[in-house]
């Protein structure tokens, strides 16, 4: 496919922000494309250039790519920064530029996707002496070739800044429209942005795309397999420890005896320990990796977990599911969370971090062993090979405390007795349950006490006056509807001015500078990647912000590193809890 036709669709998703619209056109490409593209393509509209899972990045920055784009043009490197002050976005310089140029004999080379991301990628691999260099040649080369819309896109992928809207629900649903059209009666209403289907087969075919998707965590590959090999062979699709898979979720109970009703009497409770979840692989060939819930792989921050599961499970091979829990390591005291989050990302330093914050593994599940996918065994099952295979040790790797019981009483007991130990609450889990990847089902549900917070993306942010210029230190933050991100309000509160006393201005601003898309005086629009838990004091009906919404008195309470935008509250959530606060 030549690299045109892919921007032409960028540009028709761009301009819609319907949710229906949107699929259709993506589907409408995905019917078209050729086995060899769909991969591609699939990775770019949500742009990104190998599987969510996967580390290699581009890496490359604004910066570099002003380089580029004056070698490329002819206009000087300041030239270039002013019209992007004047812009804001690397992408329509990059048009402007291009447009202006196009009398200039630039040698002009159909680009096709396959070139395009095969530069990309390569961007993505190369390292050691000479990489900026290189890395500048490889864009140069498709930039030379671009026409100035060509141009446009091409530097947005590069720079990751690529958003139209193609959320993981989309591209789903998109597959299913493209290749089962004539199997689910499809038809769709242009006018009316609505569409018709036999509702039946259509959720017959969107659960098995979905369950494809929940174990390769890729929706390219999930696309390609129906296209070459066809729909039985997705059902082939098997688990295989070192890739990660889509951890289970599980919704909330308002208290003990909701939660009886959601998973069923008897039932196991958990402590809910509030740490960084884990999921930890074990390959046949003894190779241990630890993927976190937003399946990023921390294997090398968390050395001492790996000695641990070498050491304390007894098993070739196996895909267990657990909470790395920090603790202060002269008292052996439980820390929260956001004492260990900082480990998550950390690069340098590991081994005195481990010391300096230790963890011990609390496992709670188990989803593949020896061979054997255990996803469809029941809780009360996987739990005994769990019982079966570890060998416990305070402090290092240990299986959840759980209570297995129908009454309500003890429940209890155990409940306060977890939030006396410093947990955050419990969890009760259907004994019959099996373990659903991704979704929200009634298999389990956390239970907490009462605390006003939704964890929120950051979309837009100011920078500081006086003294706190120099660091961003208001936020604008949105929660999610259909994929889309709607503003809920504005947070200032809650941050320290220096880092010891808690999250800090200087490390917010740290985390947010590099995400910034555009810049109009104090105000930048960011990339909305940094998420945080807000607390407030009531939600209140307001015509303010796009969600319809606004947080009263809301505060930073702490980062969360180890979510992504999937698991922010939706407005959905929001609206639940507005109207439980009428009650
Ligand atoms: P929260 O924001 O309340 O921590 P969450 O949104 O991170 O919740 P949920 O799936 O809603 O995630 O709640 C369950 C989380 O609790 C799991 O993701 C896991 O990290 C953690 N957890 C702690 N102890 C357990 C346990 N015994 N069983 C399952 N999950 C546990």
């Amino acid at each position: 496919m030549d690299y045109i036709d892919l921007v032409e669709v960028f540009e028709k998703l761009e301009k819609t922000s319907k949710r229906l619209e949107k699929t259709h056109i993506l589907s409408n490409l995905l019917k078209k494309t050729q086995k060899d593209d769909i991969e591609y393509i699939i990775y770019l509209v949500q742009g990104r250039i190998f599987p969510q899972w996967d580390q290699r990045e581009i890496g490359m920055s604004s910066k570099l790519i002003i380089k580029v784009l004056s070698s490329v043009t002819g206009d000087s490197a300041n030239e270039v920064e002013k019209l992007w002050s004047k812009e804001g976005d690397l992408g329509n310089v990059a048009f402007i530029l291009i447009e202006k140029n196009k009398q200039r004999t630039l040698t002009r080379n159909t680009l096709t996707v396959k070139k395009v991301m095969e530069n990309l990628r390569k961007l993505a691999e190369l390292e050691g002496k000479g990489t900026v260099n290189k890395k500048v040649q490889l864009v140069s080369e498709l930039l030379t070739s671009a026409k100035p819309i060509e141009a446009k896109f091409i530097v947005k992928n590069v720079l990751g800044i690529l958003r139209v809207g193609i959320a993981e629900g989309i591209v789903r649903d998109a597959i299913v429209w493209a290749f089962f059209d004539k199997e689910i009666n499809f038809d769709y209403d242009e006018k009316e942005n609505n569409f018709i289907v036999d509702r039946e087969k259509y959720n017959f075919y969107i659960e098995k795309v979905q369950r494809a998707y929940d174990l390769t965590n890729d929706y390219s590959k999930v696309a390609l397999i129906i296209k070459s090999k066809g729909i039985d062979e997705l059902a082939k699709e098997k688990l295989t420890p070192g890739n990660p898979i889509n951890v289970m979720l599980y919704q909330k109970a308002e208290n003990i005896e909701d939660a009886f009703k959601i998973v069923g009497k008897p039932c196991a409770f958990e402590y809910k320990y509030d740490g960084v979840r884990l999921q930890v692989s074990r390959d046949k060939n003894g190779n241990i990796k630890l993927f976190t819930r937003r399946l990023e792989d921390v294997t090398r921050q968390f050395p001492e977990v790996v000695e641990y599961v070498k050491k304390y499970i007894k098993a070739d091979n196996f895909i267990i599911d657990s909470e790395a829990v920090g603790y202060n390591p002269k008292t052996n005291k439980y820390l929260p969370f956001q004492s260990i989050s900082q480990r998550i990302k950390r690069k340098y330093d590991i081994k005195e971090m481990s010391k300096k914050f230790p963890v011990e593994l609390n496992i709670f599940d188990i989803i593949y062993y020896n061979g054997a996918n255990l996803l469809n065994e029941t809780f009360r099952e996987r739990r005994k090979i769990l019982e079966k295979i570890t060998k416990q040790e305070k402090l290092k790797l240990v299986l959840a405390n759980q209570l297995i019981t129908e009454d309500k009483n003890e429940a209890e007991k155990f409940f306060r007795e977890s939030l006396a130990q410093g947990e955050e609450g419990v969890m009760a889990k259907n004994l019959e349950g099996i373990y659903k990847p991704g979704s929200r089902v009634g298999y389990g549900v956390k239970i907490k006490p009462k605390a006003d917070t939704f964890d929120l993306v950051i979309v837009k942010a100011e920078w500081g006056e006086g003294k706190r210029s120099k660091w961003l230190t208001s936020y604008t933050v949105a929660c999610n509807h259909n994929d889309e991100l709607l503003e809920v309000g504005k947070v200032s509160t809650g941050l320290k001015e220096k880092s010891e006393e808690g999250v800090s201005f200087d490390q917010m601003t740290r985390l947010l500078r590099p995400l910034i898309k555009e810049e109009k005086g104090k105000n930048v629009i960011v990339k909305p990647e940094v998420i945080i838990e807000v607390g407030y004091s009531e939600i209140q009906k307001s015509p303010t912000y796009s969600s319809g919404y606004a947080l009263r008195f809301p505060r930073v309470i702490q980062l969360r590193p180890d979510k992504s935008i999937k698991d922010i509250y939706s407005l959905e959530d929001i609206k639940k809890e507005y109207n439980k606060q009428r009650k």
